[in-house]
Order: C-alpha cells, then sequence, then structure tokens
C-alpha cells in the first residue's frame, strides 16, 4: 500500500501543473521524489517490476523531453491506480481457487507470466490482468485458409500444410547457419530458408532433428521471392511439426493456422508468449467479463455477448465474427463515454440559472443598433441560440466555433450585455493579456458611448489601477470586467456577476474556468474557440456542452491567397510591394524543441539580419515570449499603430491578434506547424476587405509534408482543415498537451469509428432521457461522474 497518497497526489498536480520542469521540491526534486518511492515499493514488494519500470523511467527524467516527461508522470498515475487497485495476490496452488476480478490481480500472477515477463508487460502498460485482457491486438493476419503449394501468390499471408522432404544444413562464408527444408504437398512443392548464428556440428544436428525428415508440417507466413533462386518461398514463416497430440490440439493453436492476432510487443517480450498469456487470462477470469450495455440496446443492435467479443477480438474465427467483436467493444466503450457526457448534461440542467430576457428597445438590441456593420448570419444564428438558453432556467453551458476572423467577440459582448441588461455583471476571460487588452479596447471602444463601465484585469497592472478596479467592481460600478487568469485570483469579487464568456477555452483548465463559475450568482457560461473542432472530436472531448458554429466570415472579406516555397526571393518582392503600398507584415518562426528561450534567440537573430541584410530602409518589431508583458503589449500597439512595417515573433501572436492593416504573413519553416496552428497564424491577417496573403516557407522535399502543406493553399475553411488535420496527426496530437481533456480509449478510434460514435451518442442521450440509472447499477458505476476525479488531476 502507498502511504501519503495525498502528498504523492499533491506532487502529481504540481508537477503537471507547471509543465513538467521535475520540480524543485522542500527536499528534493519530483524525479527525486518518485524515485525513491519506486525504489522503497520495488524493496518491499518483493521486487514487483512495475516498480523497477518506474525506477528506470524516473532516472532518465531530467535528461528527457517535454513529452517524454508527460508520459513519465502518465505511467506514474497508472502505476500508482493499479496499486491502489490490485488487492492481494492470489494462491494458485489453492485447489479451490477461486478466481479475484482482474482488475485486482497482478499480471505477475497470470498463469503464464511470472515476474520476468511482468517487467516487460509492466514497460507496455500492463499491470494488472484486466490490462492484459484489454491489450487488444493492433491488426490481425489471416492464415486461417490453407492453399496448395502450387496455387501461392506473391505478397499473400497464408499457410500451408505439407511433409518435410529434405533438409540440408551449412555454414555460408558470411559466417551464417543456412538451413534448408524443401516442403511438399500434393501439388508441388517449397524451399525455405532459415538463418541462424554460425553453427557447429552438434548445434546443426539439433537443427536438423527440428526437422524430422517426412514429417508434416504447417507453416504460416507471407509469400515472398527468393532473390537468389527466384522461385516463391516463405519469409520468416511460423511453423509446427504435426505430431499426433498437435492434429488433435490443432484448434486450440494460437499462432498459426488460424486469424492470428498481431500485438506491439516491446524488445525481448515474444509475441508467441503474449499469445498464450492473454488467452490464459481470458481463460481464466471469462467470468468477469459481463454485458455492461443493457440487453434492450444489445439486442436492438444485434451486439455480440461481451465475453464472446472479448475472446474474438484476440482469437476471431473468421474475419466476420472479428468485424462484429470489434463493433461490439468499440459500442460499449463510446456508449459509456457518451453516457457520462449526458449523465453530466442532466447534472448541468439541475443546476438553476436566473432567466435573462432581452427587451424589444434594451440595452442587448440598442447595442447591435449601434454597430458600425450588421451582423452576420452566422452571429446572428449564434446570438439567437445564446438568448434563447438565457431566457430559460437551465444554465447556458455553450461552446461557440467560430474560424479566425469571424467575429466572435460582438457575439461574446452581446452575452455580457444580457446580463447587465438584467442587472448583472460579466466577465470575459482571456488566456494571455494581448488579447485581454485588445477585447478591453473593444469592449471599451463599443460599450463607454452606451453609457457603460469596463475594467481590466492583468497579472502585471499596477497594485493602484487594480485596486480601483477591485472596488468598482465590488460594489457594482463596473458592469463588465476584462481580464487575464488574474480575473479569477481569490481577492477578485463580484457585486453579482450573471454571464461568463471564455477566450481559447482550450487555453485554461475545467478547474480555472470552474474557478470562475462559482464567482457568479448564475452560472451562464460560453465557451470559445477559433480551432475549429471536428464534430466527433468536440462530440468526444466536450460532449457536455452544446455547440454553436459561426460558419462564414464578414461580408467582403477576400480568401488570403496562400502559396508554398522553399526560397526567400519572391518573399521578399512580396513584402516591398505590401508595405510600400502602406501595408503590415508579420515573419514568423516556430517554437524550437519547445523551448522558448532558444525560439526567442532565433527569433531576435533573423530580425537583426531581416533589418541589415534585407530592409533596412523598414522599421522592424520583434515579439518573443521572453518579453515581459508590458513589452510585449507595447509592441503590439506599437504595431497596431504603425510604428512598424513589419513585426518578427515566435508563436506568441498566434492567438487572436487584430490588425486589420496587415496583409502578409510570412511563416518560416512551417513543416513545424500543425495545419490547425498555421490556419490560425494565418488568420493573423485577411481580417479587413484588403487582399491578404500567406506565405508558407519550407525546405523539407517530403512528399507527405509537400502533401500536408498544400491542403493550406488549396482551402480556407478552418472546418476542413481542422478535419484534415486530425485525420493526419490523431485527436491526441491535434489537441496538443495543453488541452487534455481526451479520454483513454482503448479500442476505438473516433476519427475512424466516427458513425459508431454518433450511433452511441444517440443510444446514450436517449437511454438517459427514458431511464432511471438507478436501475443499471452496474452501468451507473462504471460511469458514475466521480471517475473523473480521484488521480485525473
Ligand atoms: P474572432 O472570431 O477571430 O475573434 P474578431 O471578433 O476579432 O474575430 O473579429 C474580427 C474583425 O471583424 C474585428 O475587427 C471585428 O470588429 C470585425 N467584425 C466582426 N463582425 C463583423 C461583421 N458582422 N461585419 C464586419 N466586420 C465584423
Ligand atoms: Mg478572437
Amino acid at each position: 500500500m502507498i502511504d501519503n497518497i495525498e502528498q504523492l497526489r499533491q506532487a502529481i498536480e504540481v508537477e503537471r501543473k507547471y509543465k513538467y520542469i521535475d520540480i524543485q521540491g522542500r527536499q528534493c526534486s519530483f524525479s527525486s521524489f518518485i524515485r525513491r518511492l519506486a525504489r522503497k515499493h520495488y524493496n518491499s514488494s518483493g521486487k514487483k517490476p512495475k516498480w523497477a519500470v518506474l525506477l528506470e523511467t524516473f532516472d532518465n527524467y531530467p535528461m528527457a523531453s517535454c513529452i517524454e516527461r508527460k508520459r513519465a508522470v502518465d505511467l506514474l498515475v497508472k502505476i500508482i491506480k493499479s496499486e491502489l487497485e490490485v488487492k492481494e495476490e492470489p494462491k494458485s496452488d489453492n485447489k479451490n481457487f477461486t478466481p479475484k476480478n482482474p482488475s485486482e490481480v497482478d499480471v505477475m500472477y497470470v498463469k503464464g507470466v511470472g515476474p520476468k515477463i511482468a517487467y516487460m508487460l509492466n514497460k507496455l502498460g500492463i499491470y494488472t490482468a484486466n490490462d492484459l485482457i484489454c491489450y487488444f491486438p493492433r491488426k490481425h493476419i489471416d492464415y486461417s485458409s490453407r492453399t496448395l503449394i502450387s496455387q501461392l501468390k506473391e505478397g499473400e499471408s497464408t499457410t500451408i500444410f505439407g511433409y518435410i522432404s529434405s533438409v540440408s544444413i551449412y555454414n555460408s562464408k558470411k559466417g551464417l547457419s543456412i538451413t534448408k527444408v524443401i516442403v511438399k504437398d500434393e501439388s508441388g512443392k517449397l524451399e525455405l530458408t532459415f538463418f541462424n548464428a554460425k553453427a557447429n556440428k552438434f548445434m546443426q544436428e539439433r537443427m536438423r532433428s527440428q526437422f524430422p525428415q517426412n514429417a508434416g508440417i504447417m507453416l504460416s507466413g507471407t509469400v515472398k521471392k527468393d532473390s537468389y533462386t527466384n522461385k516463391l518461398t516463405m519469409d520468416k514463416p511460423t511453423y509446427s511439426i504435426m505430431t499426433g497430440e498437435f492434429l488433435t490440439a490443432q484448434n486450440s493453436n494460437l499462432n498459426l493456422a488460424r486469424i492470428v492476432p498481431i500485438y506491439t510487443v516491446c524488445e525481448n517480450l515474444n509475441i508467441k508468449v503474449l499469445r498464450k498469456a492473454i488467452f490464459n487470462a481470458l481463460t481464466t477470469y471469462k467470468d468477469f467479463i459481463v454485458n455492461i450495455v443493457p440487453d434492450e440496446i444489445r439486442k436492438r443492435l444485434g451486439l455480440m455477448d461481451k465475453k464472446d467479443a472479448v475472446f474474438q477480438i484476440h482469437f476471431p474465427e473468421t474475419m466476420e465474427n472479428l468485424e462484429h467483436a470489434r463493433f461490439t467493444l468499440v459500442f460499449e466503450e463510446l456508449f459509456l463515454l457518451q453516457l457520462k457526457m449526458a449523465r453530466l448534461r442532466v447534472q448541468n440542467s439541475k443546476e438553476k440559472a436566473i432567466n435573462l430576457k432581452i427587451k424589444e428597445d434594451g440595452l442587448v438590441r440598442r447595442f447591435i443598433k449601434s454597430l458600425p456593420f450588421e451582423l452576420t448570419g452566422g452571429q446572428k444564428r449564434a446570438v439567437n441560440e445564446i438568448l434563447t438558453d438565457l431566457n430559460s432556467d437551465t444554465p447556458l453551458s455553450r461552446l461557440l466555433q467560430g474560424d479566425v476572423g469571424s467575429g466572435k467577440t460582438v457575439v461574446a459582448c452581446i452575452m455580457l450585455l444580457a446580463a447587465v441588461e438584467n442587472g448583472f455583471q460579466g466577465a470575459f476571460m482571456a488566456p494571455t493579456e494581448i488579447l485581454a487588452q485588445q477585447h478591453y479596447n473593444n469592449l471599451r471602444e463599443w460599450l463607454t458611448p452606451l453609457g457603460l463601465s469596463v475594467g481590466l484585469f492583468l497579472g502585471s497592472q499596477g497594485k493602484r489601477l487594480r485596486e480601483k478596479f477591485r472596488t468598482d467592481l465590488r460594489n457594482g460600478q463596473m458592469n463588465i470586467a476584462v481580464g487575464t487568469h488574474a480575473l479569477i485570483q481569490e481577492d477578485v469579487d463580484f457585486n453579482n456577476l450573471g454571464a461568463i464568456v471564455v477566450d481559447e477555452q482550450h487555453r485554461f483548465g475545467v478547474r480555472q474556468r470552474n474557478i470562475l463559475k462559482k464567482k457568479a450568482a448564475s452560472p451562464q457560461m460560453l465557451t470559445m474557440t477559433a480551432t475549429p473542432i471536428p464534430r466527433t472530436l468536440a462530440m468526444t472531448v466536450h460532449g457536455d456542452l452544446d455547440l454553436t458554429i459561426i460558419d462564414e466570415l464578414p461580408k467582403g472579406r477576400l480568401p488570403i491567397i496562400t502559396s508554398l516555397t522553399s526560397s526567400h526571393g519572391g518573399v521578399y518582392k512580396l513584402m516591398k510591394k505590401e508595405i510600400d503600398a502602406g501595408r503590415q507584415a508579420y515573419v514568423v518562426y516556430p517554437l524550437i524543441d519547445e523551448s522558448e528561450t532558444l525560439s526567442a534567440k532565433a527569433a531576435t537573430v533573423e530580425a537583426e539580419k531581416l533589418q541589415k541584410e534585407i530592409f533596412p530602409e523598414y522599421k522592424i518589431g520583434l515579439l518573443h515570449g521572453k518579453l515581459k508583458n508590458d513589452e510585449k503589449e507595447q509592441v503590439m500597439a506599437d504595431f497596431k499603430d504603425r510604428k512598424y512595417d513589419i513585426l518578427v515573433s515566435t508563436t506568441v501572436v498566434e492567438v487572436g491578434v487584430d490588425v486589420p492593416n496587415a496583409t502578409v504573413m510570412i511563416i518560416e519553416n512551417a513543416e513545424r506547424f500543425g495545419l490547425s496552428q498555421l490556419h490560425q497564424l494565418r488568420g493573423r491577417v485577411g481580417r479587413s476587405s484588403l487582399q491578404s496573403y500567406c506565405v508558407l516557407i519550407s525546405s523539407s522535399r517530403t512528399q507527405e509534408t509537400r502533401e500536408r502543406l498544400n491542403i493550406m493553399t488549396q482551402t480556407n475553411d478552418g472546418f476542413v482543415i481542422a478535419e484534415k488535420d486530425l485525420q493526419l496527426r490523431g485527436p491526441g496530437e491535434f489537441l496538443g498537451t495543453r488541452q487534455s481533456g481526451l479520454p483513454d480509449l482503448i479500442i476505438s478510434d473516433i476519427v475512424k469509428d466516427a458513425k459508431i460514435l454518433e450511433m452511441a451518442r444517440m443510444e446514450a442521450i436517449d437511454f438517459v432521457k427514458n431511464n432511471n440509472l438507478e436501475d443499471y447499477p452496474l452501468l451507473e458505476k462504471v460511469t458514475s461522474l466521480q471517475m473523473f476525479s480521484g488521480l485525473d488531476i
């Protein structure tokens, strides 16, 4: 048992919060704290291999990259969880042995495993018998149908039966031992070659004895052409000599003449051993595999029995069975996930909210009339959905997605005004000071004429100003507060907060959003994002929220012209032409090795070079993450005021910055960015009726990179790009490490299984509507909302 779990929990939380800096505690660093813990448990647990794996991982921690460190901490959490779940070792020599729940049994005690293999399994993230059962194959190879030798075709994976006609063994000049086996069946013969390390006479004899002449043999493998003889042969086949015993046990063979599961294995772990261990775990614990999806749904959708499904996903009898089993398990996994979401929604809707009503000649209507432009169709729809939500006694809980430049700020402002119109305050939280400042400027410009007061909360602002804003906010003189994280400080008190908007929501954690919510009398919260999230992903990660999409840009915007190049010549010409016409340009450099310091240096060097060698006549500003906040803001403000013609920047300029006069975006080393990020960067231009340009510079020649970057030149539609990005990088990379929230899916792939996801969602929503979960205790337990807490910090 782990003592002092609370201390450990806190250590993990802090390390995660500080983005894996191997934080220095009072006594030691995070990694040495974990190493000490691992060492202690390794010794006291009778050398359980999982602690050795942990120890090894954290030995490397100080030298590891940020992503590796994140993985290490995830592993730590998994091991701790398994430790908390595993109860005691089963005594397998006991005659009346009744198996325990496999999630409480250390994988070491599964028949055919033991400490050595457990060590390797642990490295694959398998700690309990249940982990082993749920270690689903990466793919399958169909060796189930027998082929006659005369009918073998190059490239096919199959099985042949025959007998051993002759064997010869000799050492090659290169020092290898070569075994040639000729197998015959009724249709022809096949020559097989096995290479081994150089062998002496004794070893050669042993090898020969493995292929007794005239014995039956069964071989599974992929057919290929031998490069010497130019005849067909089998590439590294799995074989078995057919003795009498084997012939009768044929059906239970896990490795050949059937559909064989292929697993991801690590070095030294023999896949046959893994198959056998999984098979044993399945057999021992089969009674613990029970249907969770309600019978009514299972029948209607024709799902397999779960026991069969788990068996068939590992060791399918036919390809149809495999398909059916996979559907069954994917559906269950996604159904449970969606059921959790549905339960969250139900819980949300039970919270009471104060009705916010809009009058015909009220503040909101007057504001919309006062705008210098008409709202686009998309904005109107979004406003309608929001106002309808506000005018009900369940709280608004909505995600507003709109491509860069689609005008989300106005929509946010309208929501906040709806609160003000009803005598409440509004809060608008943004992830960076630059953005908060920009929103503040916009809102002040729009709202001061209407006689409203807007305040700003930043970490870097002076004490006196902050004091004044705090007082105004507390006594209700301030109508709307804009700010960064500074808004959720303890000492910031609202008089009566009625509506919250969180911009670029993925930059904040759930906890931060909840702190703000707790400051409100009526928790109406709109979250916004400019990174369109494909529908399937949104359903998975934000399934508890309603979605609103603004799918058009303000009128008169010209599509940005995007090009891809490997040289700078044309780029400088374009910049010159635009700047001489009074426009401005961005030049963006990617993050180097995730280090803001290195990137800042690189950007500084480039800015100097650009100034000295290319554009001595222009004014060049520099923006990077190592500047202090007020310095950053000054640079941005100066760029907006056209004190600079060119802004050289690292990715800090990525989010939300609005300088309509900028028409050129140059992105260096474009191959280092994900598509969605490129789209975000590109969205910094094209923010007026002027024609804008984006140039992606990349010297990468790989086909894959070219194809990926070319997508950018073909479309300006953020949703199309997001969809592609998701397909190319998968959900984890797409969302990035900053935004976790992605559930651990064992078998489903939300890109490929989009249809099943959609189905599972409908079923889950229906189910909670028409049933009482208390009648389904198992379902209730596995989708319990508490599953979100615990070590999942
Ligand atoms: P984003 O959705 O990327 O946050 P913004 O809210 O910053 O977009 O809006 C981009 C620009 O478009 C701003 O300058 C804003 O004033 C302007 N804008 C917003 N809505 C409209 C509209 N309906 N017609 C014309 N311009 C608009
Ligand atoms: Mg914005």
